[in-house]
């Protein structure tokens, strides 16, 4: 494996940190956006979204043809690193620009690539994504939300839940059952669906960290044109397969504790241990080294899958490594935060004795979620059992 960038890399790299210097907005630095209300958070990182947009940083890889800048995968990987080294999150509509636009560009007719690509990088319109179901989670292909033919139409009844950000979305990638008599795998379809259509309802759901981030979503007789169909009718499950393998990759938070590992350092120095900054103690030390040890092996798997990427092969087991790993991390360098901050930690953010406006405890209760969404991490440690080290299968 060859660490080294090419000059023309090494450029691209320059090119990137001098925009972000220029451009990346104070009290997004660092985390802060994490003390705003979700509402509020929001509304701020879809302007930031925009000003990512206007400099050409979204969706780097996509083709020029859809907006992108077909940028190489380690363009790409370096981009990333900048944002995680400027320490800012990246833009909104990731359902769209990781999910829904690489799937479309694979499996959709010329005509919805035409429709639906060339407004998801500006977010102009918003995606969601409608897979699970009260019933059906990790066993995702037992889905019931049904959708039946009339005329050019399709007409989907059925709920799903925890779709994340509906609440804000134009258009949602639906899973639906359109042949409830064959095998699970073979009755399922996607659905494109605008969320403006008659008969849906979205109900926030209020997670542990207090943030309304997903929703259930009711469809009573909601007709979706068939042109929205991708793929063939009943072939859905391939579709949906190709969207979650970009999903596990996406929802690597290794780039969210590189951001984190500095701040945790930084507050390590601030808090006392001993009559000492807790930053001196021995065992925190040794913690802290611990946690960028971690993050160095995490960074190594993610060059391995990039290598793979480069060379045309389809995503490996590094995926399911990755999201596994970093999201794990991700939870114990929070919960570490919460130990080093001691009885702090239980402060809400308007006590004026809270430390950070209490961000360590927000994050402490968001972190848990990375291990559930996009695959718990149990079924991942599953996958691997099975395909890499060819355990047999669990009954
Ligand atoms: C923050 C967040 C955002 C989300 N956003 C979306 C979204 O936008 N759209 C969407 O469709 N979904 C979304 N989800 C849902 C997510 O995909 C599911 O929560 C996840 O797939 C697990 O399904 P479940 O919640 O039904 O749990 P279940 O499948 O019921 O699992 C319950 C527990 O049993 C374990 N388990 C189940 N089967 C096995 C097995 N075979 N082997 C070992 N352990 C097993 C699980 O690991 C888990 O611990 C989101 C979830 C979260 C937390």
């Amino acid at each position: 494996m060859d660490f080294s960038y090419t000059s023309e890399e090494e450029q691209f790299r320059h090119e990137v940190r001098s925009w972000l210097e220029a451009n990346v907005p104070t009290d997004l630095r660092a985390g802060r956006d994490d003390d705003l209300s979700v509402d509020e958070r929001w509304e701020r990182r879809k302007d930031w979204h925009k000003t990512l947009h206007a400099g050409g940083w979204i969706g780097l890889w996509w083709p020029q043809e859809y907006g992108g800048r077909g940028a190489s995968v380690s363009e790409q990987a370096i981009f990333n690193e900048e944002l995680a080294r400027a320490q800012v999150p990246g833009g909104i509509n990731m359902s769209g620009v990781t999910m829904l636009g690489p799937t479309l560009m694979h499996w959709g007719t010329e005509e919805q690539k035409q429709r639906f690509l060339p407004t998801i990088l500006p977010a102009e319109d918003l995606w969601c994504q409608g897979y699970s179901e009260p019933g059906s989670g990790s066993d995702l292909a037992s889905l019931q939300t049904r959708a039946v033919e009339d005329g050019d139409h399709f007409v989907v009844n059925g709920q799903k839940v925890w779709t994340s950000w509906a609440q804000h979305s134009d258009w949602c990638f639906l899973l639906v059952r359109t042949d409830p008599d064959a095998p699970k795998h073979n009755g399922i379809s996607y659905l494109l669906v605008d969320m403006r259509s008659p008969g849906i309802t979205v109900r926030p759901l209020v997670q542990m960290n207090g943030d309304a981030e997903f929703n259930e979503v009711f469809f009573e007789d909601v007709r979706v044109p068939k042109e929205n169909l991708v793929g063939e009718k009943n072939r859905g499950w391939m579709v949906a397969i190709t969207t979650l393998m970009f999903e596990r990759v996406a929802t690597s938070s290794y780039y969210r504790v590189e951001t984190l590992l500095p701040q945790l350092h930084d507050l390590a120095h601030r808090l006392e241990r001993d009559g000492k900054p807790a930053g001196e103690n021995a065992a925190v030390r040794q913690q802290l080294a611990q946690f960028a040890i971690e993050a160095a092996a995490i960074k190594y798997n993610e060059l391995r899958r990039l290598t793979r990427q480069i060379k045309g092969q389809p995503p490996g087991p590094e995926g399911s490594f990755a999201k596994i790993t970093s999201t794990e991390l991700n939870l114990r360098v929070a919960n570490f935060a919460m130990e080093l901050l001691g009885p702090y930690s239980t402060l809400a953010k308007d006590s004026p004795f809270a430390i950070d406006q209490a961000r360590w405890s927000y994050r402490a209760l968001s972190a848990r979620s990375g291990t559930i969404a996009a695959g718990t991490n149990e079924i991942l440690r599953g996958v691997i059992g099975e395909r890499v080290l060819k355990l047999p299968k669990s009954r």
